[in-house]
């Protein structure tokens, strides 16, 4: 369990120095408590205390990182059961299985159709971060072979899924560099196992068949000192799956269940006879409380929609999504295409710039920084206002890119048009259509 606020006040210096941005150590310590500061933030705890706090200020669910490259990840450090309480941080990994018997051309071929499926949402690359290597007949020169192509000559990342420690032992020599998760110590090899996670500092896997056995084995490798382990309690059935993934994640929050704080990994692979039920399995464990999930391939229509649910699934339910403030290019714009302005809500600037290439009209498209709020939000709270508007067109630099002074508005703020146009001399503002998808026939008709 984490220490109180009180208990983390008598380690730290009182002296109400002010520096970690709350008044008084009394305060600072209660934040601490409450998981809302971080320990950095105080310049002088000595290291004896820093020992002893670290525990306290510890996210319940220890983050472990996997990977290395563009696609490596982090898995757990969740702090809250429900989303809207705060926020999910560690969006799911998902991987798909290879068997180790696979040929090389044909491991090729999957990784490169693999490596396609890369989606572009909200200014985000959405894709796949993991393969896992099964080893399925105890070859441990195709095992380390096979782990050695992927970790190599792809982007992804490994799950190095066998009960053969040579195999293991080879598989890190082949693909160590990449941060292999290990798959996985069991009650019958965790001793051996976990020496070879320690030696290599790699992450490591405890399968169980029961929540009581994977506390017991957790309990035996943190004794060891293993500190980034992953959770497989065993279930390959779905209503007790899920019930052990709401367990482990109970437990840990809100018990402080030390032996349980750490992010699970899941089967659908070896749940279901086809793609499309793993995927619902999958699909589950996304929002409840999957850590990683294997499924037994990546396929567009599989793998997209899982992407996108688990986008979002792990956004702050707070913070709306936003695109960056900028000049948008939208088709190949010249000095006499037409400029538009709109907010920089992510939806809002989809839904437009989708319009305007679907126009095939060439155009800029100014995104204002409304801190993600659509255009009536934004008017109505004054972030949409014409001084504002007139104001960030003057600064994007957008005159220098055309040689007309004309600017289409939103049909819903056309209210703002007056204003824009004391703020921006010698401008015509046009109002555009209130609903973009007559955005294309706006621009026919009125861009000639
Ligand atoms: Fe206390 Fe450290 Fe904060 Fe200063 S920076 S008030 S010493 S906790």
């Amino acid at each position: 369990m984490g220490l109180t606020g009180i208990q983390i006040f008598k380690l730290l210096p009182k002296t109400n120095c002010g520096e970690c941005g709350v008044p008084t150590c009394l305060a600072f310590a209660m934040n601490l408590a409450a998981g809302k500061a971080e320990l950095d933030s105080c310049p002088y705890v000595s290291d004896e205390a820093k020992e002893q706090l670290a525990e306290a200020s510890a996210p319940p669910i220890r983050p472990v990182a996997i990977g290395a490259g563009v696609r490596a990840f982090k898995t757990g450090g969740e702090t809250v059961m429900f989303r809207h309480e705060k926020t999910f941080y560690n969006p799911t990994g998902l991987a798909a299985l290879i068997p180790s018997d696979m040929d090389g051309k044909a491991l090729d071929k999957k990784l490169k159709e693999w490596n396609a499926l890369q989606y572009e949402r909200v200014g985000l690359n959405l894709r796949p971060e993991l393969v896992a290597l099964k080893d399925v007949n105890g070859d441990v020169t195709a095992f380390a072979a096979a782990a050695k192509k992927i970790a190599a000559e792809s982007e992804f990342n490994l799950v190095l899924m066998t009960d053969n420690l040579d195999a293991m032992k080879a598989g890190i020599e082949a693909s160590g560099f990449k941060r292999p998760l290990l798959y996985a110590a069991t009650k019958d090899n965790v001793e051996d196992m976990g020496n070879l996670a320690k030696e290599s500092g790699l992450p490591l896997a405890v399968r169980a068949d029961s929540i009581d056995e994977l506390i017991g084995l957790s309990d035996k490798l943190t004794g060891m000192g293993l500190k980034d382990l992953v959770m497989d309690s065993g279930s390959r059935e779905i209503k007790r799956l899920l019930e052990d993934q709401v367990a482990i994640r109970r437990a840990a929050l809100k018990a402080g269940n030390r032996f349980l704080g750490f992010p699970t990994i899941t089967f659908p692979c070896e749940m279901a006879d086809s793609l499309d039920i793993e995927t619902v399995i999958a699909a589950m464990l996304i929002a409840k409380y999957g850590g990683i999930v294997v499924l037994s391939d990546f396929k567009g229509e599989s793998i997209f929609p899982l992407l996108l649910e688990r986008l979002n699934i792990f956004t702050d339910p707070q913070r709306p999504m936003t695109v960056t403030q900028g000049i948008y290019e939208i088709g190949s714009p010249d000095e006499n295409s037409p400029v538009l302005v709109t907010t920089n809500f992510s939806l809002t600037y989809f839904i437009v710039s989708g319009e305007i290439e679907g126009s095939r009209v060439p155009s800029w498209l100014l995104i204002m920084d409304t801190e993600g709020l659509s255009v009536m939000t934004a008017w109505a709270a004054g972030k949409f206002s014409g001084d504002a508007v007139g104001t960030f067109v003057k600064k994007s630099g957008i005159a220098d890119k055309v040689k007309h002074k004309k600017i289409i508005i939103p049909g819903y703020a056309a209210s703002i048009s007056g204003e824009m146009e004391e703020e921006l001399p010698g401008w015509e503002i046009m109002i555009g259509p209130r609903d973009a998808s007559l955005i294309p026939k706006y621009l026919k008709d009125n861009w000639k």
